[in-house]
């Protein structure tokens, strides 16, 4: 049976260093969700990534990422896709000694609609169940 990671919203993943890459999609909900156009949200929120391939969110002064706000993404709905799959669909040895995440065993079916409906929130802009 599969091995389904359901996040408890620790926020662990949002401190810990590392960057956040952002797609050209991306960048367009979060700029509509933030209520700025493209150009003024690419100025405030990313940066160029260390490989300068593209874009990844700021940090704030002690790492954590630029959106985490106390213990809230302040973009929840419209998150980076990379921060909706982990840990299901990417993830390193040992994250689970900091990763809140309950592993559950699912079947096939049930894996598969959860990492379905995982990656059609990353389209779409809905809120995950
Ligand atoms: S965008 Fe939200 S979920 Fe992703 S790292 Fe930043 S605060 Fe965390
Ligand atoms: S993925 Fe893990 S570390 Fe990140 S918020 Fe969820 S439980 Fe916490």
């Amino acid at each position: 049976m599969p091995i389904f990671f359901e996040c408890q919203r620790c926020t662990a993943c949002c401190r810990w260093p590392g960057q956040v890459r952002v797609s050209g999609a991306e960048i367009t909900r979060l700029a509509a969700f933030k209520n700025l156009c493209e150009h003024e949200f690419i100025q405030q929120f990313t940066r160029l990534r260390a490989d300068r391939q593209g874009l990844a969110l700021k940090e704030q002064a002690d790492g954590a990422c630029i959106f985490l706000e106390g213990e809230n993404c302040a973009v929840q709905p419209v998150k980076p896709q990379q921060c909706r799959e982990f840990p299901n669909l990417w993830n390193f040895p040992g994250f689970e000694k900091t990763c809140h995440a309950i592993p559950r065993e699912v079947s096939d079916a049930e894996y598969q609609r959860r990492i379905a409906t995982m990656k059609l929130a990353g389209h779409t802009g809905a809120i995950p169940p």
